[in-house]
Parts: C-alpha cells; structure tokens; sequence
C-alpha cells in the first residue's frame, strides 16, 4: 500500500507572503509520495527538499491532474502510483522536458482542485507539496476546465499544406544527404512496455536507436536525427512535427511493446492505415496513442490535419512508399532476425500521420515475451538489427533509380 494516513496532519498554511524559492542548484529531490483521504476528499503529499514553484491543472477525458514541476528527481519507492486511494486511481512520473517534471494523477471521475500549496519544513518533516481534491460533477469540471489558464503551450497549429509531393525514396539525388529520422518510443514520464523484470520499453528502444544511428551513419549517405536522445517526454504530435521539419525522407519510430498474450514473439512492421489489420494492430495503436495521456498533454485542442482531400492525396502517395520501406525492411529482418506471423500490420498510429513523410512503426520485439527480452537488452542482437535495418533503408533508397515503386 502507498498511501499513508498521516497524510491530513499537513496543516493548511495561513495565506503568507512566500519569498521567493532559496537558490538550489540542481534537481528538485522527492523522497516520498502520498494520499489520504475517501471518494469525497482525497489529500495528495509529495516530500520534496526544497521551497518549489509548481503548476496544477485538471484535464479530460479521461480525468487527470497535472502537477507540473521544475526537473525533479523522484526517489520514491518502487510501485508508488501504481495503485490509489479516494479520488485519485494511480499516478505516474517523469521529466517531460528540459527542465520540466510532471506528475500525473488518474482520478476516477471529474474532481475540483480545493487547494494547492507548499508547507515548509517542521522539526524532522520535510517541504512538503500538497493538493487537495474535491469531488465534483461533470458539468462543474467542465466549467472549470474552460477558465482555467492554459499551463502548456497550445498545441500547434496544422501545418498549412503547400500540396507539394510526398518524399520519394529518390530525396537526396542532388548529393545532399538523406535525412532519416529516427523516433524512439516514449520516454521521460511515460515508460512504455516494462517487463517482469522490471526491463522498460523507453531504455531499450533509446539504446537500439542509437546504434541504428551509428550504423546508418557509418554508409555517409545518410544524415541521421533523433527526435530523442536522452529520457525525455516527446508528445507523438511533436515527433511527427520534427520529422516533417527536418524534411525527413523517412521516419522510423522504434518500439518494443507488450502484448497480453506473453507467447508472441519477433519482430513486427508497421504502417500507418484507417482500418486496423488486426485485432492485434488495433490493440497496439490503442496503447501507443496513449502515450501523451499518460504524460498529461491536453488534446482538447488538437484539430484533425488530415481533412483536405489535397493532403489525403499527398498521404496515400507517403502511404505506398511507407508500405514499399515496409515490405524491404520486413523481407531483411526474415533473413536475419525472428519476425512475427503476418509481419506487416497496420492501424492508426498516431506516430505515422505526417502526411508528406513515409513512416513506419519497428515492434523490435514483445517485453512480455521472456525470450524477446532476453535479445531485446543483448548488445549483440541490438547490433544485428540495426544492421539489418540500415541494410533495408539502404536498400529501399537504392531503388530509386532502378524503378518507381508504385
Ligand atoms: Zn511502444
């Protein structure tokens, strides 16, 4: 159990002037996290070293309270949010940015934040940071959620559509190099997949992905970016947002998921489609378009880029070269390493929608799957891969010259 009932004994400061945080260089340390409290009134305590300077703020569907803080250190112990108490279900952590830290509460249901303050430190008891939660109803939430100041950039406009082509495989031709981005899944305050072993998705495909950057690099045709290269929190829009600003010929987003079933083993390629392939796929898409609930980004006002016919004819030309990189990327890594049955799937990856730019999802492989992991975090097996998928993305913009590839 991670909560604590001592939890109400923070006193509620009187209203006092607060100077300005003392000058600490470095993160923010929390020890310790908990709640106290029933369905009604739910009291959430963060023990933090120091006077900080925090934001909160509720979203929708589903529920959530953002706790934005300065780069934090958490310390807490292992499996703290995985389970709640009151209001709050379960709460997650993590860097979100540079400098940036979040924590995310998963309420049950709409809920009101009654108060939101820091006590400073009392004989042996810590700083302590402490929000309130009142329950509400929907239509409060609603009202509330509509006046509250926007705590994160807006999410930026569509991109305006200049009808130019979809990136062939032939990008490059005129000796500059091939701009390939490389997207490795999730990161910072949203882990991924994580294994029994406590393996997590967001540490395996970071590592893979900078040995694909090496040895995509090592053939000095190609000039490789990362959309990241350290634990940090990237929203999907801002990585589909990065490969189409950097004029990407091909994006490559790397994963290593879970899937219920732990037999389900190898390697899976995925292209970006309306109607999912398979149940499988759906499944998949479903969990990864989580990744920026979990980390608290409001979607309220995401609009839908792809609604002029102009873009869906720029996408479907994107698509089939998404589909071509696939096939080659699928038919190499049957040669080298285990792929899975019906290797090629599809569904609505949030990921793969930048519509001027071919882009395929890598399932490296099933965290869930003991033998899979074992390769996953293999140094070797990583090597052979990213080989393997430079050898596929060397052969794919090989073809340029040879044939039109729809
Ligand atoms: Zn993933």
């Amino acid at each position: 159990m991670i909560t604590c009932g001592n939890a109400w004994s923070e006193e509620t400061p009187e209203p006092v002037e607060k100077t300005a945080p003392a000058a600490v260089s470095g993160p923010v340390v929390a020890e310790n996290s908990r709640l106290a409290g029933d369905a009604k009134r739910t009291r959430f305590v963060v023990d933090v070293d120091r006077d900080v300077a925090f934001g909160v703020f509720t979203l929708a569907e589903p529920y959530r309270v953002v706790i934005d803080l300065p780069e934090t250190d958490f310390r807490f112990a292992k499996g703290q949010g995985n389970s709640g108490r009151g209001l709050v279900n379960a709460y997650r952590y993590g860097l979100i940015g540079p400098g940036k830290s979040r924590i995310v509460l998963d309420t049950g249901g709409p809920v009101k934040i009654d108060k939101a303050f820091v006590v400073d430190a009392v004989d042996d008891q810590p700083v302590r940071l402490v929000v309130d939660l009142l329950s509400t109803s929907r239509q409060e939430f609603m009202a509330a959620l509509a006046v509250q100041p926007t705590r994160q950039p807006a999410p930026r406009q569509a991109p305006a559509i200049s009808g130019h082509e979809a990136v062939r495989p032939g990008a490059g031709r005129d000796g500059r190099e091939i701009v390939v981005v490389i997207d490795p899944g999730h990161g910072g305050i949203d882990p991924g997949a994580k294994s029994r072993k406590g393996t997590l998705e967001k540490d395996v495909v970071l590592a893979f992905a900078k040995r694909l950057r090496t040895a995509l690099s090592t053939s000095g045709r190609f000039d490789v970016r990362m959309t990241r290269e350290d634990d940090q929190f990237i929203p999907l829009g801002e990585r589909v947002n990065f490969a189409r600003e950097e004029k990407a010929s091909l994006l490559i987003s790397v994963h290593a998921d879970s899937v219920r079933a732990g037999s389900v083993s190898g390697a899976t390629v995925y292209t970006l489609s309306e109607r999912a392939s398979d149940g499988v796929a759906a499944a998949l898409a479903e969990q990864e378009n989580r990744s920026d609930v979990i980390a608290g980004v409001d979607l309220s006002g995401e609009s839908d880029a792809v609604a002029d016919i102009l873009i869906d004819l720029v996408q479907r030309e994107t698509k089939n070269y998404a589909v071509f990189f696939a096939r080659t990327l699928v038919s190499e890594l049957k040669r080298n390493t285990g792929v899975v049955r019906n290797p090629h799937r599809s569904a609505g990856f949030k990921v793969l929608k930048a519509h001027d730019v071919p882009s395929v999802l890598l399932e490296l492989g099933y965290l869930t799957n003991p033998s899979d992991e074992m390769h996953l975090i293999d140094a070797e097996w990583q090597e052979t891969v990213a080989d393997t998928v430079a050898k596929a993305v060397s052969e794919y913009f090989g073809e340029r010259h040879a044939r039109a590839p729809f």
